[in-house]
């Protein structure tokens, strides 16, 4: 079956400063896959290359076999037009480190922003599915609050509600849990697991290793911006192949 997300040897470079070498990863639809690695690894360099965000300097990636960010033109691949490439990020949710949402506007709507002005929903329609997502994060009673009336874990479930209302074919997280006070985190990866087990196709860079090994159908540890060893959680994590795999667990478990 043809994967969901194929990457073949991406690279990044800022500068001179190579940040990704040759990166290759596959995702199964279904399936979560998270990323692990020291800081300035480049997993957060690699997310936004996904999506992007950032223009890689070579390699590809396909999502349902289309082409990212270019598209072909006779025999030509050429960049996509920047409306072209919103229609195509729809298809990726993204949540981040700091919640990102908009304060001048209630959890509500928040949700309803983007389903009503890009997908021009009725905002009736846009509000029943918002009512359904904030059940979905257990937030239904949080509607009318504003995100800085909202805990920091309240207002990350609410991002990711606000991801889903756009119906992404594929979730991407930065470290979604890791500018939360210790005591909110579960409910974040509460909210992600339950994603997962109903069959979210997810990519998730995170430090947090029981929800990788718990959870993530596939572990990528990256070190030096190149993918230093990959596999099923378990194996990756009780038996790392990598002298630089087993420094990094040995400091983070
Ligand atoms: P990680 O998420 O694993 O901590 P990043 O992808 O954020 O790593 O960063 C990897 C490296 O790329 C770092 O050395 C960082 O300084 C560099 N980098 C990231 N973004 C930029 C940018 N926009 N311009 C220049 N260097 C960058
Ligand atoms: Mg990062």
């Amino acid at each position: 079956m043809m994967p969901l997300l194929n990457v073949e040897r991406l690279s990044k470079s800022f500068g001179d400063h190579q940040v990704l070498k040759s990166i290759d990863l596959t995702v199964a639809s279904g399936d979560v896959t998270c990323i692990v690695g020291p800081s300035g690894s480049g997993k957060s360099t690699l997310l936004r290359c996904l999506n992007y965000l950032e223009v890689p300097t070579s390699g590809a990636i396909y999502l349902q076999g289309e082409p990212v960010g270019v598209r072909w033109r006779g025999d030509k691949l050429l960049r996509m037009s920047f409306n072209e490439l919103c229609v195509q990020r729809q298809k990726m949710g993204m949540v981040f480190q700091g919640f990102h949402l908009f304060p001048h506007k209630t959890a509500l709507e928040n949700i309803i922003e983007a389903p009503v002005i890009v997908r021009g929903k009725s905002k009736a329609e846009a509000t029943d599915e918002a009512f359904h997502l904030l059940d979905k994060v257990g937030l239904r009673d949080r509607a009318n609050y504003y995100p800085k009336q909202l805990s920091g874990g309240q207002q990350q479930r609410v991002a990711i509600a606000r991801s889903l209302a756009m119906q992404p074919t594929l979730m991407l997280f930065d470290e979604p849990t890791s500018a939360l006070d210790p005591e909110l985190v579960g409910e974040v990866l509460a909210v992600m697991r339950q994603l997962a087990e109903e069959g979210m196709t997810m990519v998730v860079v995170t430090h947090e290793m029981a929800f990788a090994r718990d959870v993530a159908d596939h572990l990528v540890f990256m070190d030096g911006g190149i993918v230093v060893e990959a596999g099923d959680p378990r194996d990756v994590l009780t038996n790392p192949q990598h002298g630089r795999t087993r420094t990094f667990l040995a400091r983070v478990l």
